[in-house]
């Protein structure tokens, strides 16, 4: 996507360097499809699950699906979305002791969620999930129990590429205009400043206007994991949107929030 535009944002950085202090470093995944197995980083691959820890369920009343049909509360088995091992994404910071992620969502659509699927992180330690003895058989959800906008499939494998993202809509007033002059009017910005991509780190490229979840703390949160389909992953996710899950590290527990972006 920033192909044949790189040349610039050093230009940029040069005559507006008040952008240096915004950057941020990411980790693109770059899901392709592949046989990951739970030992393995992977977009919509089998996680690293403990067999005595029951799989979770959405239980949320009043779940849709595309075309505004509404199904009855029921008990819906939540799917693997992303799986990171410390050792394959080394810009993320994994809270003490823990060295594995998982984010898991229920596909289905939540009209009280901004009409997004509802996400769920763990944070685990490999050797404790190991210890305890890994799950075997991940339920999936059955025919209705899910919506394919938010299925990742297939599995993939991942291979992260540590990329800096600027902020695009989030940019200053006074910068943006700075950054409006130089682009004489080409509008060249926004695809350089940040990718919507699966990645974990960096800016959400919002589609339309930011808006940060904020923490009981008053804290604005930090972006985590931005989720979406590609040309390897088969997600819609509304017209090439896509699924943003934010965190704030200052409360116990990192309490987690979403956003659900799109066209
Ligand atoms: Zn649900
Ligand atoms: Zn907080």
């Amino acid at each position: 996507m920033r192909k044949g535009l790189d040349h610039f944002l050093p230009v940029l950085t040069e005559r507006i360097p008040e952008l240096a202090p915004l950057a941020l470093r990411a980790t693109a995944l770059r899901p392709r499809p592949g046989t990951p197995t739970a030992r393995d980083s992977s977009v919509g691959g089998p996680v690293l699950w403990p067999a005595d820890e029951p799989w979770p369920h959405c239980e949320q009343p009043g779940h849709a699906v595309m075309g505004g049909e509404t199904r009855p509360a029921g008990r819906v088995p939540l799917v693997p979305v992303v799986q990171l091992f410390a050792r394959d994404v080394p810009e993320l910071r994994f809270p003490e002791g823990k060295d594995l992620l998982q984010l898991l969502w229920c596909t289905l659509i939540h009209p009280r969620e901004q009409d997004a699927p509802l996400p769920a992180l763990h944070w685990r330690a490999e050797a404790d999930v190991l210890a305890r003895g890994v799950l075997r058989d991940i339920p999936r959800p059955a025919e209705g129990e899910y919506e394919d906008e938010f299925l990742p499939t297939p599995p993939c494998t991942v291979s992260p590429v540590v990329s800096v993202d600027h902020p695009n809509q989030d940019l200053p007033e006074d910068l943006r205009a700075r950054v409006l002059e130089l682009d004489q009017g080409f509008d060249r910005y926004p695809e350089l400043a940040c990718v919507l991509e699966t990645k974990a780190g960096g800016y959400p490229a919002w589609i339309q206007p930011p808006d940060w979840p904020v923490c009981d703390c008053g804290e604005r949160m930090e972006h985590l994991l931005s989720v979406t389909g590609d040309e390897h992953v088969d997600m819609d996710m509304g017209d090439g949107g896509g699924v943003y899950v934010f965190l704030c590290r200052r409360c116990p527990g990192f309490p987690v929030a979403h956003r659900h972006d799109c066209h």
